[in-house]
């Protein structure tokens, strides 16, 4: 291992796109400090632990998440990974003063895959509120289509080779503090208040 200099981590945390406290009242500086500084850095912790010298060190993120998918002797690799690149998906797709509708090329595909803005809406925060127990709901694009999908756990659209737009994470840890049991109340303020639609549009 001579001439590589420094070991390079193979999972980066970035830092948050905003601060701890810009997503308040909808989302607390607690539920950020906890959220990105505990729950995030764990998965990013675990995950650099478990690759350490392993053919899989090195690798993007997201060949490792479609490698380790479904593998029963990889499911550790695959779970920090994976909530390590879910977790960074979701930060870019909250901003402060986000919400409203998107514009241009997102607007006229939502239009054209789910009957307008309004029914895209209601169909999201059905998936988000919906989803039993852990797990995300997303919007993807699937061939030229956009498509609502929700995942368990650690489960990310990633492994299906289907693209992630946008994204809402639905473990307790990151509503908790804030709505307590209240899913359809956290759902509705990320959608209203703090949705970054100029990111997912950035990914089509
Ligand atoms: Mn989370």
């Amino acid at each position: 291992m001579a001439d590589k200099g420094p070991a390079v981590e193979t999972i980066v945390q970035e830092p948050l796109p905003f601060e701890e406290n810009a997503l308040e009242p909808h989302i607390s500086a607690r539920t950020m400090g906890f959220h990105y500084g505990k729950h995030h850095a764990a998965y990013v912790k675990n995950a650099n632990n478990l690759l350490k010298d392993t053919d899989l060190a090195g690798r993007r993120p997201e060949e490792i998440i479609k490698i380790t998918s479904g593998a029963p002797d990889k499911v550790a690799i695959f779970n920090n990974v994976a909530q390590a690149w879910n977790h960074a998906f979701f930060w870019n797709c909250l901003k402060p003063g986000g919400g409203g509708e998107p514009k241009g090329k997102l607007a006229e595909l939502i239009k054209g895959s789910f009957d307008g803005f309004g029914a895209f809406k209601e169909a999201f925060s059905k998936a988000a509120t919906t989803q039993f127990g852990s797990g995300w709901a997303w919007l993807v694009l699937n061939g030229d289509k956009l498509e609502i999908v929700k995942t368990s756990n650690a489960g990310t659209p990633v492994s299906e080779g289907k693209k992630p737009i946008f994204t809402i994470d639905v473990w307790e840890h990151a509503y908790y503090l804030d709505y307590q049991n209240k899913r359809p109340d956290f759902v509705q303020a990320v959608l209203d208040n703090l949705a970054n639609w100029e990111f997912a549009a950035s990914r089509l």
